[in-house]
């Protein structure tokens, strides 16, 4: 059985969704057919509204409403602590920890040896520029921890070699409640590699 094309195209939007399936997909799309017009206007507007509403903070790249952000505008947050992560999103998960209260820098650049793309002259230009204008004194890169992370801090550390500054990376380790028995050999190798002192 075919659904009507109008139907057929939303459910084919919504499986654009990260983790969305066929049947959730289906399930959203029938689910807005139940909507009264003005919800569904209402919806419809939010979504136009997204390119106009949301940016890139010219300074950091973090997500804002205006041209700078609440972490730039924040002069309560340590303006000399930065730092770095390759997505706007991983803010959000670092701030929910609250253990940072440091500056914020994006590079959505991440260098791949494999696709043979690297960090813009740009990029770090821009970089480099914010820390000298700041006046950094400690970098902690945050980057996941795949081959591309770790070849974008390598990468930075050399670049940003000149600033002479304390360049930290988030620890590697078991994650919490995790058991040594099931963990796999590449976290547990870091874990051993860069064990903390007790
Ligand atoms: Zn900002």
């Amino acid at each position: 059985m075919q659904y009507p094309e109008h139907l057929e195209k939303i459910i084919t939007t919504f499986r654009k969704l990260p983790g969305v399936g066929g049947r959730t997909a289906e399930r959203f799309a029938f689910d807005l057919l139940t909507w009264e017009e003005a919800q569904l206007a209402a919806f419809a507007k939010l979504i136009d509204e997204t390119p106009q509403k949301i940016e890139s903070c010219s300074n950091c790249g973090a997500l804002c409403e205006r041209q700078s952000c609440n972490f730039c505008q924040n002069t309560k947050r340590h303006q000399q602590i930065l730092c770095i992560v390759s997505s706007p999103k991983e803010i959000f998960s670092i701030e929910k920890t609250g253990h940072y209260r440091g500056l914020y820098h994006v590079i959505d650049d991440l260098l791949s040896p494999l696709d043979n793309r690297a960090p813009s002259a740009v990029t770090i230009q821009k970089l480099k520029q914010r820390i000298k204008s700041l006046g950094v004194k400690e970098i902690l890169i945050a980057f996941n921890a795949s081959l591309e992370g770790d070849a974008t801090a390598h990468f930075l550390k050399e670049e940003l070699l000149d600033f002479n500054l304390p360049i930290y990376r988030l620890a590697f380790g078991l994650p919490m409640g995790s058991s040594i028995e099931f963990a796999d050999p590449g976290t547990l190798g870091r874990a051993l590699t860069h064990k903390a002192l007790f």
